[in-house]
């Protein structure tokens, strides 16, 4: 199995290949959003999440304290490292997370994001990911 660093280092060298092959798809403005939802997705939604001493975990800093629940949820390697299902969980709980902050924070609603920046966010988001499941399998 790959360590921390063998899987950013992979997910790192394949972000140029992705936004390249985007650029070559015909993605003009949308390879920001594919880029940054790459990078987040690579640092700080990592599939190894569901360890709280991971550097992932780590990452979170101060607010690395919201992931304990999920590694009570979701064993090491188990449905977090599902190729669309983990990726799928983590974004539902960090989104339950910023829902409830929001809700008790009492803050207005806003916009969603367009769909054609949320798309590519959420493509780029999901790539590394896959990525570290593939690493993970091999
Ligand atoms: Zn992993």
């Amino acid at each position: 199995m790959p360590g921390h660093k063998t899987h950013l280092a992979a997910e790192l060298a394949c972000l140029p290949l992705c936004l390249g092959a985007g650029y070559g798809l015909g993605l003009r403005e949308e390879l920001l959003p594919l880029g940054l939802g790459y990078l987040a997705g690579s640092l700080f939604l990592s599939p190894d999440l569901d360890l709280y001493h991971s550097r992932p975990a780590r990452r979170w800093r101060l607010f690395r304290a919201l992931w304990w629940p999920y590694t009570r949820l979701f064993r090491h390697r188990g449905l977090s490292h599902h190729p669309l299902l983990g990726p799928l969980t983590r974004l539902l709980y960090l989104s339950l997370w910023a829902l409830g902050v929001w809700t008790l924070a009492g803050l207005p609603r806003g916009e969603p994001p367009p769909a054609a920046l949320a798309l590519p966010f959420l493509a780029g988001l999901l790539l590394p990911q896959l990525l570290h499941v593939l690493l993970d399998r091999l």
